[in-house]
């Protein structure tokens, strides 16, 4: 059976709660029966937006996803927010490992190993992100990198809790940067993420697991990446902040 394709948008640091409501309305509007049956929707919305976004999503076919969380249920955690709480405001995802915490804030594999466990628990769906920089890229180390962040990220889980989790492949250096992978890079690395999550969690698993493409994804470049047999949606980043441009993107799996 061909695997499902999910498409998630990552609203970051941006929009203002009017924003917001409309942006998701749009979104929730735009994304009908034929497409819902096609594409599995989420948008992720800064924090304070999420009670909000999940009242305009209510009914919709759109599903609510935050930018991150705490791995911690509840503490003496200063400005964190627990899965617990994500849950209970209506989120079905969390974003974890996104390159802009990973590189802009320091989060190590072994960190974002707790915060993928916690999520989990607390029964939140995971986008897991992994990339290459640049740098590491034009060292040839790609598939390196990526292991090294699957390992990592992935130490201790089951098979069956793989089931819980997608992989966003994110090449940094395309990510807000206008610079998309090509098709066949984009291929190549989710390939390689198969054959790496087939080693640790076994054929059947690599077989369902979902992979996400993102960096840079438009109207313009997502028909031709979505096409890739290893490429099974996208994490949007700037353009999920237009609803045309986000369900252009939608459209190109009908
Ligand atoms: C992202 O934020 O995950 C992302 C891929 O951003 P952009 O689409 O803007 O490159």
């Amino acid at each position: 059976m061909p695997r499902a394709k999910f498409i998630a948008g990552n609203w970051k640091m941006y929009t203002t709660l009017e924003q917001a409501r409309q942006l998701a309305q749009r979104v929730a509007q735009g994304v009908d029966s034929v497409l819902a049956q096609k594409v599995r929707v989420a948008v992720c919305p800064p924090f304070p937006w999420l009670l909000p976004v999940a009242e305009v999503l209510r009914g919709s076919a759109v599903a609510l996803g935050a930018q991150d969380c705490h791995y911690e249920r509840e503490g003496a955690y200063t400005g964190q927010v627990s899965p617990y709480m994500l849950r209970e405001a209506g989120c079905q995802y969390v974003i974890i490992g996104h390159s802009e915490r990973r590189h802009g804030l320091g989060e190590s594999d072994e960190f974002l190993n707790k915060k993928l466990h916690g999520a989990l628990r607390a029964g939140l769906h995971v986008i897991f992100c992994i990339g290459e920089l640049l740098t590491e890229r034009e060292a040839n180390q790609t598939e390196q990198v990526l292991q090294r962040q699957l390992l990592g990220g992935l130490a201790g889980l089951t098979a069956e809790q793989l089931q819980q989790v997608t992989i966003a492949y994110e090449p940094v250096w395309a990510i807000g940067t206008g610079r998309v992978a090509t098709e066949e890079q984009a291929e190549h690395a989710h390939a390689f993420v198969r054959r790496t999550i087939a080693e640790l969690f076994g054929s059947n698993a690599a077989e369902n697991v979902l992979i996400q493409y993102g960096g840079s994804v438009k109207p313009e470049n997502a028909a031709g990446l979505l096409k890739q047999p290893d490429v099974d949606g996208c994490l949007v980043g700037g353009a999920s902040l237009n609803a045309e441009a986000f369900l252009a993107i939608l459209r190109t799996c009908l």
